[in-house]
């Protein structure tokens, strides 16, 4: 599956709503949509980043480099997610992007958040997420408001070719 890559206008339209989740191309693109992240070694997609622009995006936590504590998820989908509270905690990490290739960032986004989603069976939940899997859901949420992390970067020094990134993380 091809993946949209900056500069792709998809990935700068506010996706819309899913209104019925039981529809057969609406399961099966969350299905493309888990096997292309794996394929990616991606921990989070949304369906913009396949050029479908539904309000649909999947988190695949995994312990990492970065986050060698972070929880180690089934790829869960959330279907018309929204983040109704946040902390007022703001943390800067590093994001990359499947579709912003080359290019590492630090990214500001809030500590905690509290999230409305349906899940693929259409079950609506209302959860808490933290640290690395609230980083995930804030970022793929981005994608469905046509919103970059690159965006988010509030100072140019803060983006980094992936090169640059990868000797940082080798020196840590
Ligand atoms: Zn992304």
């Amino acid at each position: 599956m091809e993946i949209a890559q900056v500069g792709n206008p998809i990935l700068r339209q506010k996706s819309q709503e899913v209104k019925d989740i039981n529809n057969p191309e609406i399961q099966s693109l969350i299905d493309t949509l888990i096997r292309t992240a794996q394929e990616a070694n991606g921990v989070g997609i949304a369906a913009p980043q396949i050029s479908q622009s539904y309000r649909i995006f999947i988190v695949a936590s995994r312990p990492n480099v970065r986050y060698p504590y972070a929880p180690l998820m089934e790829p869960t989908a959330m279907v018309n997610p929204k983040i109704i509270a946040h902390s007022e905690e703001i943390i800067k990490d590093w994001e990359g992007c499947l579709s912003v290739c080359g290019k590492r960032g630090l990214v500001p986004r809030s500590k905690q958040i509290e999230v409305e989603y349906y899940t693929r069976e259409g079950v609506f939940k209302k959860e808490v997420f933290t640290d690395f899997v609230a980083r995930i859901i804030q970022h793929e949420l981005d994608h469905l408001d046509g919103i970059l992390f690159t965006d988010r970067i509030t100072n140019q020094e803060d983006l980094y070719p992936e090169e640059e990134f990868k000797q940082l993380m080798e020196n840590v």
